[in-house]
């Protein structure tokens, strides 16, 4: 099959043959509809991420497509040409973590898209049956691959512990910045300000519940900002960016007593002064992902139309334009959510 690869870390990706995926016993293979390009794909290939994918890595872990192959124990529980997303990990179902319902902990757990499988930037991947979810009708492929960082952000505001008729500062409207914006305002959030420095992707915050920008480009004072529209500071800052010197600026935006929620992944190191965060008694949060009930959760508020996510689509790529697009996204202008669609 053909799949973008990482050939160097820095370098663009390449297109290229690879073996296609074989299915386990309980493992599906599917055709690749819809692949979401995130942000963290374009952190970890920065030149200097701690991290760096083994070469020949391919990434791609918010998909959405369709059953190709069924593996021997799933006959009669799936069938081919059905629609589903899924977790973007297979767990082994038997360690501790697994039995006792902590699947995203699993102590064999192989990732999808991020080092392990192969993932959605090419035409076939495998998933777990356990963390597949299939598609209603009415939850489109494009839907379906934004139930990951939809479920990103839902987990970030469910542990924000945000209460109804809170204030909240977000810092970043890329995709997962704009999904936190329609989760806060889903559970009652008062004002929602979004604070970005690529104007273009200003224009679509209204649609996503956010009450007032403020256009990071132009307007150095973002605490005075934030005041003038609520009268008072942010009770809940997302960081969604993923860069250096953004924590200690959310220390420097929250109101005494305020949560800041770490959600970019930064992979630099980041230096902070303690002393402010501790005058003002402020919590930091680091959150990771979700679990299937998020995914469950996200696919169902999408059936009902209870959350949107098309609207945070700008572009739509084949798998041959990938390479170059993923280099493009590194300076956004008015990109927000990228899909690829290898069959397209
Ligand atoms: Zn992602
Ligand atoms: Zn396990």
């Amino acid at each position: 099959m053909r799949a973008a690869i990482i050939e160097k870390i820095g370098d663009p990706l390449v297109i290229t043959e690879i073996e296609d995926p074989q299915a386990g016993p309980n493992e599906l293979v599917i055709k690749v509809k819809a692949c979401g390009v995130c942000g963290s794909d374009l952190h970890a290939t920065e030149k200097h991420a701690p991290m760096p994918f083994p070469k020949g890595t391919v990434m791609g872990h918010e998909f959405a497509g369709e059953v190709y192959e069924v593996g021997s124990e799933l006959k009669g529980k799936w069938k081919v040409g059905e629609r589903l997303t899924a977790l973007p990990y297979i767990s082994c179902g038997n360690c501790k973590s697994c039995i006792a319902g902590k699947r995203e902990q699993c102590r064999q757990l192989r990732t999808t898209g991020l080092g392990d499988i192969p993932g959605g930037y090419a035409e076939y991947t495998k998933v777990g049956a356990f963390e597949s979810i299939r598609l209603p009708d009415n939850v489109s492929y494009h839907e379906g691959a934004s139930v990951e960082p939809l479920s990103v952000a839902l987990h970030a505001v469910k542990k924000s512990n945000l209460q109804a008729g809170e204030d909240v500062l977000i810092i970043g409207a890329g995709p997962i910045g704009l999904a936190l914006a329609q989760w806060c305002r889903f559970f009652g959030a008062r004002n929602i300000i979004i604070s970005e420095k690529a104007a273009g992707r200003l224009k679509l915050t209204e649609q996503f519940g956010v009450t007032d920008v403020i256009d990071a480009s132009k307007e150095s004072n973002v605490a005075g900002s934030f005041k003038k529209f609520t009268g008072s500071s942010p009770k809940v800052v997302f960081e969604a960016v993923g860069v250096p010197g953004l924590l200690q600026e959310c220390i420097g935006l929250a109101a005494r007593g305020g949560r800041i929620i770490s959600v970019g992944a930064c992979m630099k190191p980041e230096t902070f002064m303690p002393i402010i965060a501790t005058m003002k008694e402020v919590q930091i949060n680091f959150v990771l992902a979700y679990n299937k009930e998020d995914f469950e959760f996200c696919v169902a508020m999408l059936n009902t139309e209870r959350v949107v996510a098309e609207t945070m689509i700008t572009d739509i790529i084949t798998l041959n334009s990938l390479p170059d697009a993923f280099e493009a996204l590194r300076t956004p202008t008015t990109q927000c959510k990228v899909i690829v669609e290898p069959f397209a």
